[in-house]
């Protein structure tokens, strides 16, 4: 622009008033509408490349700073009295298009959505004509609507207040306009626009909708007739979920979803079995009668239970998962992600058509919980996405007994967290349900047709307490004094409809009528259930069912084919450098593939992905660092130095092999391994590993390893193959990273529910990898893998080793050490294996025997008592370990030795113990005193 012109702008009063903030509210609607500003600013506008580059999303900050340094040029020009001014026309329509723009920023502020009709708003002065320099005498003149969806250029004030107040100020809040990108606001002003936030709905619709509130009622009211004061959590208050549930399922079905996985804590849980799922009610009374329906092990309690079951839509068949949860709230929408991004996989549904998550939170624990941003974390990454998932929140207003104001959240919604991926975020009064259905309608087309996380927030409330045993009005009293005279939904719809002409009296009464004699009868209640579900739509799992961890199986394989594989594995494509120090481990892994050189762990570690690979077995891999592995001991993803990209030898290994996927996650453990969780109880023919950057971070997942992995199968029945690799030993390095906290997962062991290992050679990571697959036991396996010991001279193994051989649960010793010499016997697991060993060597022992505990759960007793059986002068058996006497394996897996040793031919044995004395914190912090603690108990366990 010339100079001059520029000049000329600025000398107007509105710039030389320093009002900056004036012309950045032009430019923004000149960005929404070109002509809804005068002429003279659009022709300014239009002239502004030296700032632009940047498209017509310029940020507003950009705008204010380029103004903002306008303002500040000395050189500007003085203002000139009687310069240049808008009309007062212009102005006004200025005023109309910012009043506009206000509306879609803050109408939901002014929106009815408390059916308590509790809340305390205070009244937005951005929404009131005055803001604009609007009066009511200007309701009647005809403005220009900008880019307003009414279907018209020029409306008058009126019918754009009303228009907009409608849409945004009714029963519905939306919020989309913190959505930076253009598409996507256009999108949610065009759908909310055009209707003004109410669609007409068809009378049949309506219908349905009353029927869906009548069960939903219908069930409460059953329930609690039946089993008075017993605790359902019961949906009361939030009815509208019921339809919700129904229009989402209905409708993804007809965009051709196949699988809907479902998420949700206690509250309407029951509802949701019976009313959305078909679960059949006469099995939900047993529950309530405290009967043992299925036969799981230690079982759970009603509310927590899952559930599978196929519906109709009119897309076709949809299969239904409800997710197992624990009382833990959140925690189960990661595991939902998880099975989903599975389902996907196995679908080949790249794109999240297929596979829809739906997460259904409370209100308290969606502000509360850190786990909700992880999982949002997660949502548009490589490794975790799942095509956006459709987010419930049943915003009862209170959690537990704690008030939305004041306590529960410094925001003000209980959603604001859902802005930190910009989800559109739609709040609805939950007594209206045409409302309910329109947003669920938005959500569903908005997830399908953007493929990104949406959230609804049921506002209702909650009609009894906590629980059914609970008295809520001691904590809120003026909430409940409003509660106990608030008419159900269901009522109030249903008047709506009455007046309306839709439905007589009788026959609403009929729907209570016909509901309840259906759950009298014990039928199913949900009329699209298909009764013989197609089985293609899930897994079978039926060949992982009933197997000990003793199962038979064969992790041996042809050495020809293994050198082949490792020799694709080396071959890189032309144009791929890869960094010096990853040509050196390529080349050694050359040399290792010929013979030419002893395997070490890498080497190992890889032959074993790409073995099960070859045998048909996905294999998917994440964690913090696991393309390179923390000590760089994997480099399973090679990064190109010359150009861009990187290549992934196992996942290129021929044609039509199974996928092997490898991603870093994002830095959590909490979602990603809960996500992993998910996926390995979906996926039982696929190695599924999550790999910890080092084995303490683990403890940031400890719900997921306390409430889902070690407990899963013998709650709720669920087997789950899942590896997790930590790293673990005690190098010197400090308090942290030392430990992997064994003592835990041991603690945790009980009735073969876990699996614990600790592995000390690359062959025994190799066939331990492989045993986890082949073998048809599904169960988790802890591995606590080394760190130093990835490059320790000792820790090797031969090609036949992997060719031959199995996972050994107990290394005997392995030197020629005569038994018969022996008085000695040590015990350990790990890495001190080989401090022992040189120490043994050096020092020329030969009355010590050294066996290696390489799986501590299930302990393997049998195999143990064998090692131990040639020692027929052993006076002193020792459990050597790194770990301080108050961890490791020694207070969990004495009573196993011990047992042991108790049947040993030698009587009276003694097991004794060489290790770190208690300590607090699991390491000391200076390696000077950890070298003289590692070598007094290496002394202690060969001489004291
Ligand atoms: P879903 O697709 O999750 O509904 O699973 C379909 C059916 O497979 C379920 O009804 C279960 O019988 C079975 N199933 C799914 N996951 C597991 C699992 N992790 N362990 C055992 N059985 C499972």
């Amino acid at each position: 622009m010339p100079d001059s012109e520029m000049q000329q702008l600025w000398s107007t009063s509105h710039l030389s008033g320093g009002n900056a903030s004036y012309v950045e509210e032009l430019y923004e609607l000149y960005l929404h509408d070109p002509n809804s500003v005068a002429a003279e600013w659009r022709s300014y506008f239009d002239k502004l490349p030296q700032i632009s580059g940047v498209g017509s999303d310029i940020s507003h900050s950009t705008i204010r700073e380029h103004f903002l340094s306008l303002a500040k040029n000395p050189r500007r020009p003085q203002a000139v009295s009687g310069g240049q001014v808008s009309s007062e026309r212009d102005k006004k329509q200025v005023g109309v298009l910012r009043l506009i723009h206000a509306y879609r920023l803050r109408g939901h502020q002014a929106s009815n959505l408390d059916p308590l009709g509790l809340w305390e708003r205070e009244p937005i002065a951005d929404l009131t004509l005055a803001e604009y320099g609007l009066t009511d005498a200007d309701l009647d003149t005809v403005f220009r609507t900008g880019d307003l969806q009414i279907g018209k250029e020029e409306a008058t004030l009126r019918e754009i207040l009303e228009a907009l107040k409608s849409t945004y100020c009714g029963t519905i809040g939306a919020e989309y306009i913190h959505i930076v990108d253009s598409t996507q606001r256009a999108w949610f002003q065009q759908r909310l626009e055009s209707v003004r936030g109410k669609p007409q709905q068809s009378a049949e619709t309506r219908r349905h909708l009353l029927e869906r509130l009548t069960a939903a009622e219908g069930l409460e009211k059953y329930l609690g007739t039946k089993y008075p004061g017993t605790k359902r959590f019961g949906v009361e208050g939030g009815e509208s979920l019921i339809p919700m549930l129904d229009e989402i399922i209905q409708r993804s079905g007809s965009y051709g979803v196949n699988e809907v996985v479902l998420g949700m804590a206690h509250r309407g849980r029951l509802n949701v079995l019976v009313n959305t799922l078909g679960k059949n009610p006469r099995d939900l009374f047993d529950e309530f009668e405290g009967k043992k329906i299925i036969d799981l092990g230690s079982g759970d309690v009603k509310y927590h239970q899952g559930f599978s079951s196929n519906v109709m839509t009119s897309g076709g068949e949809v299969h239904l998962a409800l997710s197992f949860n624990p009382s833990h709230l959140e925690i189960v929408s990661p595991v939902v992600e998880g099975s989903v991004r599975a389902r996907q996989d196995r679908r080949k549904d790249a794109t999240g058509d297929k596979v829809v998550p739906i997460s259904i939170h409370g209100d308290a624990a969606f502000a509360g919980q850190g786990v909700v941003m992880e999982t949002f974390q997660m949502s548009q990454t490589r490794a975790y996405k799942t095509g956006g998932t459709i987010h419930i929140v049943v915003n009862n207003q209170v959690g537990f007994t704690t008030s939305r104001q004041e306590d529960a959240r410094s925001t003000e919604y209980c959603t604001d967290i859902a802005k930190m991926i910009q989800a559109p975020i739609f709040h609805v009064n939950g007594d209206d349900p045409e409302a309910v259905l329109f947003v669920t309608q938005l959500a569903v087309d908005y997830r399908m047709q953007f493929k990104r996380d949406v959230v609804i927030d049921l506002v209702c409330y909650r009609r009894r307490g906590h629980n059914e045993a609970d008295e809520p009005s001691g904590t809120q009293p003026r909430m409940y004094a409003v509660i106990n005279k608030h008419p159900t939904t269901r009522e109030i719809y249903a008047k709506r409809l009455i007046e309306g002409g839709v439905l007589t009296e009788a026959q609403v009464q009929e729907q209570i009528e016909e509901y309840r004699n259906a759950l009298d009868n014990g039928d199913h209640v949900v009329k699209s259930l298909v009764k013989e579900p197609d089985t293609n739509t899930f897994v079978d799992w039926k060949p992982y069912l009933g197997h000990q961890w003793t199962a038979r199986h064969d992790t041996r394989f042809d050495l020809k084919t293994l050198q082949e594989l490792a020799n694709r594995l080396t071959s890189l494509p032309d144009g791929l450098v890869v960094q010096r120090q990853v040509a050196k481990i390529i080349e050694d892994r050359v040399k290792m593939a010929a013979g030419g050189l002893a395997l070490n762990w890498g080497f190992a570690e890889t032959m074993a992905y790409a073995t099960l690979l070859h045998e048909g077995h996905p294999v998917r891999i994440t964690g913090q660092d696991v393309g390179r592995g923390t000590f760089s001991h994997r480099h399973a993803v090679l990064h190109n130095q010359k150009g861009d990209g990187a290549y992934i030898p196992l996942a290129n290994l021929y044609e039509g092999q199974p996928r092997f996927d490898i991603y870093d996650s994002l830095l959590s453990e909490e979602a990603v391994l809960a996500f992993e969780y998910g996926y390995a109880t979906t996926t039982p023919n696929a190695l599924v590993i999550w790999e910890a950057q080092f084995g303490d971070f683990a403890n940031g997942a400890q719900v997921v390893i306390d409430q889902f992995i070690t407990s899963g199968e013998h709650k709720w029945g669920r087997l789950c193959g899942l590896t997790m690799l930590l790293p673990h030993g005690y190098e010197g390095q400090g308090p942290e990273h030392s430990s992997a906290r064994l003592e835990r997962f041991l603690q945790l062991c009980a009735e073969q529910n876990i699996q614990v290992a600790v592995p000390t050679t690359p062959a025994q990571i190799y066939h331990l990898l492989r045993r986890q697959v082949i073998r048809p036991l599904r169960k988790p396996l802890v591995v606590l893998t080394p760190k130093s010991l990835l490059r320790h001279k000792l820790a090797v193994s031969s090609l036949e080793d992997l060719a031959e051989g199995s996972f050994q649960t107990i290394i005997p010793e392995i030197d020629a050490i005569e038994p018969e010499k022996v008085d000695r016997v040590i015990m350990c697991s790990g890495k001190v294996y080989y401090d022992l060993l040189e120490k043994r060597r050096a020092e020329e022992l030969n009355n010590v025997a050294i066996v290696r505990i390489e799986q501590l759960y299930p302990f393997p007793e049998e195999d143990l008592a064998e090692a131990l059986a040639p020692y027929t002068n052993v006076k002193k058996v020792v459990w050597c370990q790194e770990e301080p006497m108050n961890q490791g394996a020694w207070y969990c897996s004495q009573h196993h030795m011990r047992r042991v040793i108790g049947q040993h031919s030698v009587s009276n044995l003694y097991l004794d113990y060489a290790g770190r004395e208690a300590s607090a914190a699991p390491a000391g912090g200076y390696p000077s005193v950890h070298a003289e603690e590692q070598a007094k108990l290496l002394q202690d366990a060969l001489y004291a």
